[in-house]
This record gives C-alpha cells, structure tokens and sequence, in this order.
C-alpha cells in the first residue's frame, strides 16, 4: 500500500522523501558517532584520572616494599649476630608511614573518582580495592605496635620472632594481592577502551560504506526515473510527430543534432520543436478547412455560392423576413445558351458564366447573394429590398449584360424573374413564384425582366 502511494507520488516527493531517509540515516550515523566518542572519551579520562595515578602509586609502594623487605632482613640477621644494638627502628617507621601514606593515596584517588564518576569500569572491585587497603592498615597497625614492642626488649623467643615473620609474610602478601588487584584492573580498562575504539571504527567504518551505498543507490534510483520518465515523454513526442502528415519543413523533433548533453535542455528543444509544428499544422489545418469550406459552398467553375449555400441561405432569409426583415429574389437564365455552345463550344460557354458572375458581383452590394442554381441558372438574393428596387436592379443586370462587349466573346441576353418576400411563403413557394415569372419573361420574348 505504501510502496504503491510511493510509486504514485510527483517526482519531486519522491526525491525529497528519498533524501529525507538519507538525511535520517546520516543523522543517526552522527548522533551514534557522538555517543561512542563520548564514552570513548569518559574512558580515556578514566584511564587518566584514576589508572595512571593508580599504577603510579603501585610502583612507589612496590618499590617501598622491597626496601622494608630489605631491612627486615637485615632485622634478622642482626638477631642471629645478637648483637645488643636495636635495629633502625626509626628508619622503618618512616617507612611504615609512605607506605601508609602511598595507599591512603590510592585510597584517596579511588573514592574521589567514584563520588565524581569518572570510575565506570568495574566499580565493586575498585571499592573492593579500598577494603583491601583498610584491613592491610588494621593489620599493619597491629605487626607495627607488636614489632615495637619487640625491639625495645633485649631478648626475642624464638616463638615471637616466628610469630613477627609469619605476620610480616602476611602483610606483603595483602599488599601484593591488592597490587594484583589494581593491576588488573588498569589493565581491564585499558583494553576495555581499546575495545571501544576498535568496535567503534568498525561500526563507523560499516555504517559509513552503508550510507555511501544507500545514497549510491538513491542517485541511481532518481537518475532512472528522471531517464524513464524523459524516454516516455520524448516517445510520447515522436509518436505525436509521425501522427502529422510528412512535409518538407525541416522540423526535426527527436533526432535533430543536439547542440548539449543536458536531457532536461534537449527535452525543452524537442518541445518547442514540436510546439513550433504543432503552430504550423494548425495554421495549415485552418487553411485547409477555409479552402473545404469554399468548396463546399462555392461553385466551382464561376465562384458564385452553389445551391447547398443557396438553401441554407433561402432559410435564413425567409426566417428573418418572417421576423420582419424583408427581401426579394431574382431569378436569372441565359438566353438561349444551348445555341451559344453548339455555336461557340462549350469552353466559350463556360467563359461566358465565369464573366457574367465577376460582372454581376462589381454591380451588387457586399450583402447581395449571388448563386448559381443550375446549368446557365443563377438565383440574386437582394436582403432589405422590396420588389420594386428588385426589379430596377434586374433592369440594370439585364441591361448591362445585353450592353456587354468583350472582343473573345459573343454577345448574349438575359432574362429575370423578379420576387418578394410574402406573408406565409416558404422555400418552394418562393422559389416557384420567381421561376413563374422567369418563365414569363422568357415566353415574353426573352431579354426582359418580369415580376411577380
Ligand atoms: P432558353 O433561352 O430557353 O433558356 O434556352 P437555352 O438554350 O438557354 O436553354 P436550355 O435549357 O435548352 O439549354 C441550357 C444549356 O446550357 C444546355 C447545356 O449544354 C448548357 N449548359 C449547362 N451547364 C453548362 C456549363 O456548365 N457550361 C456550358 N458551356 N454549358 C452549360
Ligand atoms: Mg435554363
Ligand atoms: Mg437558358
């Protein structure tokens, strides 16, 4: 359903929600980025803050171990020599005190960072650690009083002295262990961030490729559409262009040489192409129908309208006179026009009507309607005319065409039939009453003009 939304949407849509997902994509890429380093950098702080002082004081005590172990010996071989001095009390007791002092430090730099937090490694065994350093005082308070105790008499038991060393073997085993202890947990830590390190270049590294390939993707994704779409259309255009009738215009849509390499540039040039044809083939369409149109209601021969037009002319007019609008018809035939073909040829004929329509068209006003009915048959419609003005208007026909002098042609007569408009009078009706008086005229003895 979505999928199908999504294939439906405008490409512009599509692009930007595309984009949107690359975006949501990049932004969840940053914001893990942010996270990891800022872990990696409270670790590295950890490592800073408490391992390396840590590991410091480790060394310190380690080293000040080894010398109490130095002179505890030499305590011991003086009691084997027994000699009456006392050992260097004072000497151990200093010791005693950096010692005490190096852990209270450990101790100290252990509680500090985890009240500030900066220990988030393992923090039971960092507090385990300062157990372990409370109870080695307990005990090293308890080997100090009773070694004092000692020194200050002259002779030692050998019972006490095994009881001072098994307590004093005691003691650097605690202090190791609690060495041990820091140790490896400095340790820990320190892998532990290179851990994070390595893990999070490795996520960076994936999550980085995966944007770069899901933006690869989406590039291909909108180029093809774009293409797609472009084929479609330019299909679409040249299928339009082959519909029109070929010609000689030099309009090329499709395959004209392309002066660019943008297919949105050469789209547009196809386009207007094909706009510029489309204009043309409408102009030549019009032209076209103009010229079905004159030959559907022109007399071919002389131009005069033919009788399709002269009905539907007839009906207007006897429409409108019935409104109040009136008129009159006229009703022409050459005089005996078969002879003048038998006599001439039927080509002088047919240049006799062409001259008789232009001669009647510069006499009659531009709302005068001139028809050619039949052979040698022609029908005036006189719009706004009575029959009297009808009738001098067939007068001045009959007389100008009787006067007509052309050296090629032979001379000829006319003869008219003359009518109006009356009340009730339909196309026939009208027609026929014309005719009649045509008809009279022409048993009248021909080159006259007769009313009715
Ligand atoms: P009337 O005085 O009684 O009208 O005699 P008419 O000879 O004119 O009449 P008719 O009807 O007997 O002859 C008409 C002639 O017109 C017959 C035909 O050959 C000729 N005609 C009809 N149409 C054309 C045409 O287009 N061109 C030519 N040259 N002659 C035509
Ligand atoms: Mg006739
Ligand atoms: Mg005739």
């Amino acid at each position: 359903m979505l999928s199908f939304k999504f294939l439906n949407a405008s490409i512009s849509k599509k692009v930007s929600s595309l984009f949107v997902l690359l975006l949501s994509f990049l932004l969840v890429v940053i914001i893990y980025s942010i996270y990891k380093l800022n872990m990696i950098d409270n670790e590295m702080k950890e490592v800073a803050y408490v391992d390396i002082p840590l590991s410091q004081i480790m060394n310190e005590i380690e080293m000040l171990q080894l010398e109490q172990h130095i002179l505890l010996e030499k305590f011991r071989l003086k009691e084997q020599a027994k000699e009456s001095k006392p050992p260097k009390n004072k000497q151990f007791a200093y010791q005693k005190q950096q010692l005490r002092l190096l852990l209270d430090k450990a101790v100290k730099v252990i509680a500090d960072s985890l009240s500030s937090h900066e220990i988030r490694y393992d923090l039971k065994s960092h507090q385990q650690i300062m157990l372990d350093i409370e109870t080695y005082h307990q005990k090293s308070n308890v080997f100090e009083q009773q070694l004092l105790a000692m020194i200050s008499t002259t002779h030692i038991s050998d019972e006490k002295q095994r009881q001072l060393e098994l307590m004093a073997s005691e003691l650097e085993a605690s202090v190791s262990v609690i060495l041990r202890r820091i140790e490896t947990l400095t340790l820990e830590a320190g892998r532990y961030t290179e851990k994070h390190e390595q893990e999070f270049k490795l996520v960076n590294i994936a999550l980085g490729f995966s944007a770069l390939i899901l933006g690869l993707i989406l590039t291909t994704y909108i180029i093809r559409i774009f293409d797609y779409r472009i084929v479609r259309i330019k299909q679409q255009i040249r299928a339009f262009e082959s519909s029109f009738r070929d010609d000689n215009s030099g309009l090329e849509v499709g395959g004209a040489v392309r002066s660019s390499q943008d297919e949105l540039v050469e789209l547009e040039q196809d386009l207007k192409l094909m706009m510029r044809r489309l204009t043309k083939e409408i102009i030549n369409r019009e032209q076209v129908e103009q010229q079905l149109l004159v030959l559907a209601t022109q007399d071919k021969l002389t131009g005069a309208y033919n009788r399709y037009k002269w009905d539907e002319q007839l009906t207007i007019h006897l429409d409108l006179a019935r409104r109040g609008s009136k008129f009159s018809l006229l009703l022409l035939d050459i005089d005996h026009f078969k002879g003048i073909n038998d006599q001439h040829g039927h080509q002088v004929g047919d240049q006799i009507l062409q001259h008789l329509v232009a001669t009647f068209k510069a006499r009659l006003r531009s709302v005068d309607l001139l028809f050619r009915v039949g052979g040698e048959e022609f029908a005036i419609l006189l719009p706004m005319q009575g029959v009297a003005a009808a009738s001098q208007v067939a007068e001045q026909l009959r007389r100008i065409v009787e006067q007509l002098t052309k050296s090629d042609l032979p001379t000829y007569t006319i003869s008219v039939g003359v009518t109006e408009f009356c009340d009730d009078d339909s196309e026939e009706s009208m027609f026929k009453r014309a005719d009649q008086a045509l008809y009279l005229a022409k048993s009248g003895g021909r080159n006259r003009v007769q009313s009715a």
